[in-house]
């Protein structure tokens, strides 16, 4: 009775032994052995390695993995044993080398911003938001498109000068109409372009009809909660359609937190700029259509309100807005030199 039990055990054993092979490795420890951290989405039964800067996404049964969002490697596709799930040594050998490529390719690129997309809102058709300032006996018209245009050029000008090894570009540059998803369509294009981190600064002003005597400048961004779809269907492939909400998860949790540090050093540059002149309002979230499609860290500013008589005639003077966009820019200017230097910075 205990013979054939023992028996038994031991064919279990080499069965199970033969299965795996002395080779394989467990998801788990390997991670541990690498000091990286493992998310893993039981549902799906897929999962994102956390290595540093690198993203490793497998799924049990896929015969590829994607890493860091874009580069495909085939591979033996993990399977799930013992409670476990596995990878052949051969697997982690291309998974190995796709990583050490990509980081050759792009040592260091990542932790740079490459583009600065500014975005003065409204235009042409569109006047935005309207408020009034008297010029002599009588009123004219104050128009958001106006400031939003006067403030995105000399911040423009600014940065260039600034940081004149990156590209800095306006979705428009005179009074015209831009869609909004044009807008978007401008912004979500240079990611094909660059590797590096993308920055997207909306700028607006304000209006509250009903509530003449509200003024200051806040900064929206998106809330943490929102869900986008950051990462391209093309580019993880039909076979990794699984690990595509935890990446996209991943990658919004790195996107928002660098939208509210981009927000925070945008309304510190602004509060030292402005002073006492106008009320710092805070960080705000919503989600705001542009905030909400651009696929990198995006944040839009509301400078003042138009529709208080004190701040729309520092709106309507040129003066102001230099000192608008002077404090925007030292924000830009501290979130990149944070981020250059930090380390942490995202993939993209
Ligand atoms: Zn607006």
């Amino acid at each position: 009775m205990r013979s054939t039990r023992v028996a038994a055990l031991v064919c279990a054993l080499l069965a199970v032994g033969a299965l795996i092979g002395a080779q394989d490795k467990n998801i788990l420890s390997l991670t541990n052995d690498l000091g990286a951290t493992l998310e893993w989405d039981p549902l799906r039964d897929a999962g994102v390695i956390s290595f540093g800067d690198d993203r490793i996404a497998v799924a049990v049964g896929a015969d590829s993995a994607l890493i860091n969002y874009r580069i495909k490697v085939q591979i033996d596709a993990p399977v799930r044993r013992n409670g476990g799930v596995w990878l052949t040594t051969a697997a982690v050998g291309e998974i190995g080398d796709a990583v050490q490529k990509d980081r050759l390719a792009h040592a260091g690129e990542h932790l740079r911003v490459q583009y600065i997309l500014l975005d003065p809102g409204h235009g042409g058709k569109d006047s935005g938001a309207v408020g009034s300032v008297s010029s002599g006996k009588k009123q004219v018209p104050l128009m958001e498109k106006d400031i939003t245009l006067s403030v995105g050029r000399t911040l423009a000008a600014l940065l260039k000068e600034g940081f004149p090894e990156k590209e800095v570009i306006l979705t428009r540059n005179d009074d015209t109409f831009v869609s909004l998803e044009e807008r978007v369509v401008i912004a979500n294009a240079l990611l094909e372009k660059t590797k590096d981190t993308i920055l997207y600064v909306s700028i607006h002003a304000n209006t509250s009809p009903f509530n003449k005597t509200a003024s200051g400048f806040e900064v929206w961004c998106l809330p943490p909660a929102y869900e986008r779809t950051l990462v391209d269907e093309k580019a993880a492939g039909k076979e990794n359609l699984d690990i595509l909400p935890i990446l996209n998860s991943m990658r919004e949790e790195e996107i928002s937190l660098e939208s509210t540090i981009l927000a925070q050093n945008i309304l510190s540059g602004l509060e030292a700029s402005l002073g006492q002149k106008s009320a710092n309002r805070g960080l705000r979230q919503n989600d705001w259509y542009v905030v909400r499609n651009a696929r990198m860290p995006a944040v839009l500013t509301e400078v003042g309100f138009v529709s208080n008589a004190e701040e729309a005639v520092g709106l309507a003077d040129p003066a102001y807005l230099n000192e608008v966009a002077q404090g925007m820019y030292s924000g830009v200017k501290a979130f990149i030199q944070g981020f250059e230097r930090s380390g942490s910075g995202s993939a993209r």
